[in-house]
């Protein structure tokens, strides 16, 4: 597909998605908390991070900058349901140590340089640094996580080997902060619904004229 009918395509399919889940995903969550959030929720659910958020701001009173007064092992026993807790740890401490002078300069800063701040910290991948700067920071970013990845693939926008980052850096260089950051998310949602890993209901899907994993399953 030439670059305009990709720009087209992805037009097309953010507005029937927004049929779908015509409601507008915010976030009340300051962003401390969705930095703590983002981490927290790496290969979990949201529930399972978002019960360990609570125990945090529990344990610290709502301040989640004051976790670098608690020992490793006290804040490891309150995130331990999320997993992967010793690398957590480390990088909540480590972002929450520098936060109020981060969260300043993250304000200021272009989106490119912003992602390299925040992945210069132990733990904090590309798409972590996207979520947060969409997020909590508005800016122009595009995360692609498991269920973007999988729906975008499917549907054959892109070539088959396109990584993460390319896909991320070419979204946000055709499409604005607010359009980037409903289509993630109803991506997300269809993948968690309808276009699920295993077993995908394509037969109730509104996307299945569009997408090439629907169209080689029903050639074959
Ligand atoms: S038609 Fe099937 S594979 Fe394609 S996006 Fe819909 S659910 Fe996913």
């Amino acid at each position: 597909m030439k670059e305009t009918e990709v720009v087209a395509r992805i037009k097309e399919i953010a507005e029937r998605l927004n049929q779908l889940f015509p409601k507008v995903y915010r976030t009340d969550r300051t962003p401390e908390e969705q930095m703590v959030f983002t981490i927290l929720s790496q290969n979990t659910t949201d529930k399972n991070a978002e019960k360990c958020l609570e125990s945090l701001k529990r344990l610290t009173n709502g301040d989640l900058k004051s976790v670098i007064g608690f020992s490793q092992e006290r804040l490891i026993e309150t995130i331990k349901p999320c997993g992967m807790y010793n690398q957590k740890v480390k990088a909540i401490i480590s972002i929450m140590k520098d936060w109020e002078s981060l969260k300043e300069k993250l304000k200021e800063l272009p989106v490119q340089e912003a992602i390299k701040l925040l992945t210069s910290y132990p733990y904090i991948g590309t798409k972590t640094a996207r979520v947060v700067l969409s997020f909590s920071f508005n800016k122009n970013t595009f995360p692609v996580d498991t269920h973007c990845y999988r729906v975008l693939k499917r549907l054959g926008i892109f070539p088959e080997n396109r990584d993460k980052d390319k896909i991320s850096e070419f979204m946000e260089e055709h499409f604005d902060t607010e359009f980037n950051r409903k289509f993630h998310y109803n991506l997300i949602r269809l993948g968690r619904t309808i276009c699920r890993a295993r077993k995908p209901e394509c037969e109730r899907c509104l996307l299945k004229d569009l997408c090439r994993f629907y169209g080689e399953k029903n050639f074959h």
